[in-house]
């Protein structure tokens, strides 16, 4: 039908793409928006250290913290009072803001970041698979302790071997599509010696070795020795609670302060002249009206616009459009805009966004029209016209990179858990087509197994029908992830969509 091949794909106005497309640091352009996944090991100090940017950043008081210490203290854990802002406490709970777990915000000089507290423990890999599949770049903090560095990067992905999360969520992130990552050194107060060059440069050694390893590029990556227990060398403005510490350092440290580092990120590439895809990632009704909150990952969508819900296929009216922005200080450092018309703190640039939200952009949505049962976490929310709709479909064609270590073999007909954004499903892997191993540019055909560390083309049907894109098309729509009980196995992209 010509009908629906040419429907024009609906565009940002030419000021508002002007304002996005502009490199000016004058403040008249849209700030950059960056999604930043924390990662590593447990207890690597990835709280504390977030903890630590919000207060540099001013998103949370020095009352706040203070109040804090004193709580952590006479419970006898003084150190964990940083930590503490990160994890969701009672004040957000009574005021009724529900928090994706984790989330915060933190405005720097040069972009705004939605940062994403991975949880660092194994239970939780399938948490951080959805936040590192919609992150843009990431954190990764590893400890510098003696034998803690040792333990987070022990190997893993064997089940008779517990090994540390660093390597695994080095995998998963370059699977899910982060290419950049600012590499946080952090304890190198508790080292031995304190703030040890030596200590640093072998971390960095490592770690960077295993990055490139998995495709990393050097030039995308930064290490930064840090403390976040003492706030040594996270932004040179600060007061640094450890004055020897930041000597030791500065003796032979010159690169980059944490946030000069996370300044240095480049500017995530954005598909606003896609057609709209919008990922949800929570639902809740309000009377006649569904509350959703999601993610665009594609496109924009603004109030007014008509919607269809996939893959369960309800249409729906947008009445309401709220981009996630930054709060004041004292307050929860993450929220959304208030409904009342006080845009003071936006520039004219962000007021032409009113009504609208972006690729990139966290969003909550009021629908009308459709039935809250019927929505749920993981449908995609895109304009219904046939031509801008993606596919809804059972079976793939992928391109898939086996973990080093692999328990049990992968043959023709292995079920999975195949893990993509905020959703899991059981997947069978039903045809090998071929296997390499990985960088040696010997495809096998037609291979009878898939072992560890093999780069594989293989067909995977889901166990229901799903929104699946091509991953050149859409990386969102089109990564995924491959684990079988509890374990990693695999990261992938979708070559071909199957009907
Ligand atoms: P997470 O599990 O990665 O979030 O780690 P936490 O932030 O909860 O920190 C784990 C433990 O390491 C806590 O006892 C922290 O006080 C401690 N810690 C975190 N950062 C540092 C640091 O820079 N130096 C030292 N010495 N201890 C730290």
């Amino acid at each position: 039908n010509n009908n629906a091949q040419n429907m024009p794909i609906p565009q940002l106005p030419p000021n508002i793409l002007a304002s996005l497309r502009s490199n000016s640091t004058t403040g008249e352009v849209i700030r950059s928006h960056l999604s930043l996944v924390i990662l590593g090991h447990v207890d690597a100090g990835k709280s504390t250290l977030t903890g630590r940017l919000l207060l540099s950043l001013n998103h949370v008081s020095q009352r706040l913290l203070q109040k804090y210490q004193k709580a952590a203290t006479s419970i006898g854990k003084s150190s964990f009072a940083l930590a503490w802002f990160t994890d969701e406490d009672d004040s957000e709970r009574e005021r009724g803001v529900t928090i994706d777990i984790g989330t915060k915000f933190a405005k720097t000089e040069k972009f705004d970041f939605t940062i994403l507290d991975a949880p660092g423990h194994k239970d939780f890999i399938p948490n951080m698979i959805s936040g590192t599949a919609s992150a843009d770049c990431g954190l990764l903090v590893v400890a510098a302790t003696t034998g803690e560095f040792e333990a987070g990067f022990a190997r893993g992905g064997d089940a008779s071997y517990s090994g540390g999360q660093t390597r695994e969520h080095i995998v998963l992130s370059r699977g899910l599509g982060v290419t950049q990552f600012v590499v946080a050194v952090n304890k190198l107060d508790a080292a031995e010696p304190a703030w040890c060059q030596e200590r640093f440069e072998h971390i960095k050694s490592m770690v960077l070795d295993f990055l490139k390893q998995n495709g990393f590029k050097e030039a995308r990556i930064t290490f930064c020795p840090v403390s976040g227990l003492t706030g040594v060398n996270i932004s040179n403005s600060d007061k640094v609670e450890d004055e020897d510490g930041w000597k030791a350092l500065k003796k032979w440290y010159k690169g980059p302060t944490l946030l000069e580092a996370l300044d240095g990120f480049s500017p995530a590439k954005r598909g606003y002249e896609k057609p709209l895809r919008a990922i949800v990632t929570d639902v809740s009704s309000e009377g006649k009206h569904v509350n959703v909150r999601g993610r665009v990952v594609q496109g924009f969508i603004q109030s007014g616009d008509n919607v269809v819900v996939l893959p369960v296929g309800d249409d729906a009216n947008v009445v309401r459009v709220e981009r996630g922005k930054a709060a004041q200080e004292g307050s929860s450092p993450y929220s959304f805009a208030s409904p009342s018309p006080t845009t003071s703190s936006s520039t004219s640039n962000e007021a032409q966004l009113d009504g609208i939200a972006l690729a990139g952009d966290t969003v909550e949505l009021t629908l009308a029209n459709i039935d809250s049962a019927r929505l749920m976490t993981g449908c995609v929310i895109c304009h219904p016209h046939p031509s801008l709709r993606p596919k809804v479909e059972q079976r793939f064609e992928a391109r898939i990179s086996i973990m080093e270590r692999l328990a049990v073999p992968i043959i023709r007909g292995s079920s999975v858990l195949l893990h993509m954004h905020s959703i899991d499903v059981p997947a069978v892997l039903n045809k090998l087509v071929s296997s390499e191993k990985r960088g040696d540019g010997k495809p096998r055909q037609n291979p009878r197994v898939l072992t560890g560390g093999v780069t594989a083309t293989v067909e995977i049907t889901l166990s229901e029908r799903l929104v699946i894109e091509e991953s050149n098309e859409c990386k969102a729509l089109g990564r995924f992830v491959l684990r079988r009980g509890g374990d990693t196995i695999a990261v992938g992209l979708i070559d071909k969509v199957l009907s």
